[in-house]
């Protein structure tokens, strides 16, 4: 691991990936292996989850390609921000920049449940800002970790972007390196051991965490639309998505309604038949279905509770009667279970969302405008969605990401690139010795009188814009000419 960090730090301080044609070479090159290697990475997602291929289609590869060509297409135009607002304290030769430098080396760190999309889109961002990156794929989807790790290295340059396979031993031991930056995206809970091994540095990091995101469905919703919309989020991936709607809260009425019309929704879906269906997935592996069977245990089933352990198989299974205090409410699902939960009305919902960890996304159905300010405004969440499920990881221009619990930062179009880079602030000076006499000022002996000048020029806060310098100028030459030119013709006339 030693070798590699050092020898990816090396290739950094060689300022190879500083120049803007070598990023967009690398970024087409990533691009080309989205496109080339669509097949491999499709089969291989199937063969660890039995992900449907349109789903791996769309979510994953086509998600990725329209990421890097959004780069591809804005990256001159975000590199540097020049600011030329100048107040009185600054010279009009004086040039403000900001400019945006790559951190060094990234530590990438990948999870399993879009074990592409978590290492992929951030690697664009992490090359589109100049750095190395060091690429750590999720060693649970071990097919899609085998292709990233085989096929990657023949597009992109090896020595800035190696990858490393493997699980939590090699990544403890990845972490006792010095990182530039460190983006993670998994549970919560690793999260915190990513964020102490971090803090040894100050390294700073990007945490793409989960948590269990709620929903919130009210009498005034449409609410057979509201049951398909929900089941098609919770459907994704087999419910193994980190913003999956985790559970429901609603009244008893509205959950009567709602139960029906899901159970229509899933037959319409699968066809009548989940298991044989093409578009519906399995459970990644025995642990998790262990785990999710355990949390079945007890329960008060509504619609579905099929399981075939055989297959890794789990239908989509409502759950009613759920008590705060039972095990399902005490972890992330992350699987295709949905708890309902009674509650009297919004006000209720609010203070059990409140009561608990901010989550990822929160989704609310409703027709209510003022049920709407109140979650907007009452509830935090790292992101919220009104009257649909997951829709809001495809808008253009939303940053995505968690707060407090749910994660640190966000991403996504230009807010990946960002994250890859530190805004540095730059003044540069001249030695223009009328400018030097007014800011000597600054210079001690400090006087009262030298002192009242820099507070009123703090108060005053002139800002002198040179955006419309040279017009001035050209108008007061103009304005000079003219005159001159009126005296000069007058005195000719006088003789
Ligand atoms: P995982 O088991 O794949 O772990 C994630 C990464 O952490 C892997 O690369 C793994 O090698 C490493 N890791 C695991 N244990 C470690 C340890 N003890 N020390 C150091 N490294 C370790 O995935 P997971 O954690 O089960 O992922 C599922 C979670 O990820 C869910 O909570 C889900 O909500 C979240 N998630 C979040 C996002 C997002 O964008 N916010 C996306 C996908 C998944």
């Amino acid at each position: 691991m030693k070798t590699i960090v050092a020898k990816t730090e090396k290739s950094f301080d060689s300022a190879r990936t500083l120049p803007i044609a070598f990023r967009k070479k690398q970024l087409s090159a990533l691009l080309n292996f989205f496109e080339n290697e669509e097949n491999a990475l499709c089969d291989a997602l199937y063969t660890d989850m039995r992900r449907p291929y349109f789903e791996s289609k769309i979510f994953e590869i086509e998600g990725g390609k329209r990421e890097i060509r959004h780069i591809l297409k804005n990256l001159d135009n975000w590199i540097d921000v020049h600011n030329n607002e100048k107040n009185i304290t600054n010279n009009c030769k004086d040039v403000f920049f900001i400019t945006s430098e790559p951190y060094g080396v990234v530590l990438l760190i990948g999870t399993w449940n879009y074990p592409l999309m978590t290492i992929l889109m951030p690697l664009a961002g992490a090359i589109a800002g100049g750095n190395c990156v060091v690429i750590k794929p999720s060693e649970v989807a071990e097919a899609t970790s085998s292709v990233i790790s085989r096929l990657l290295p023949k597009y992109i340059d090896n020595d800035c972007y190696p990858v490393i396979t493997g699980g939590p031993k090699e990544t403890t031991e990845l972490l006792q390196n010095r990182f530039d930056y460190i983006f993670y995206t998994g549970s919560s809970q690793v999260g915190k051991i990513i964020y102490e091994a971090a803090s040894k540095y100050l390294t700073p990091v990007t945490l793409e965490l989960g948590g269990k995101s709620p929903v919130y469905v009210d009498k005034t919703a449409n609410l057979k639309l509201t049951a398909k919309r929900i089941l098609w989020g919770k459907g994704q991936n087999c419910g193994q998505v980190c913003i999956a709607p985790d559970y429901v809260l609603c009244t008893p009425e509205v959950q009567a309604k709602l139960l029906g019309f899901m159970e229509d929704a899933i037959k319409e879906f699968y066809n009548g038949s989940v298991k044989t269906s093409k578009d519906f997935g399995r459970i990644i592996n025995q642990r998790h279905f262990d785990r999710l069977l355990k949390l079945l245990k007890n329960q008060n089933i509504a619609i579905g509770g099929h399981t075939d352990a055989a297959e890794r198989f789990i239908s989509p299974t409502i759950l009613i009667d759920v008590r705060p205090e039972d095990p399902i409410m005490q972890e992330e699902i992350f699987g295709p279970l949905l708890p309902i939960i009674n509650v009297r009305n919004a006000q209720e919902a609010i203070d059990f969302i409140n009561a608990r960890e901010k989550p990822l996304a929160l989704y609310l159905f409703t027709n209510d405008g003022n049920v709407k300010k109140d979650f907007m405004e009452r509830t935090s969440s790292g992101g919220m969605v009104i009257n649909d499920t997951i829709m809001h990881i495809v808008a253009d221009g939303l940053p995505f990401g968690g707060v407090g619990n749910s994660g640190i930062g966000a991403y996504k179009g230009k807010y990946t690139f960002d994250t890859f880079v530190h805004k540095k602030s730059v003044l540069s000076k001249s030695f223009n010795p009328l400018q030097e006499k007014i800011e000597s000022v600054k210079y001690p002996p400090m006087t009262p009188a030298s002192a009242k000048f820099i507070v009123d020029v703090a108060k005053s806060n002139i800002v002198i814009s040179t955006r419309y310098l040279t017009h001035a100028l050209m108008f007061a030459l103009g304005v000079a000419v003219t005159v001159s030119s009126y005296y000069i013709n007058k005195k000719l006339n006088e003789k």
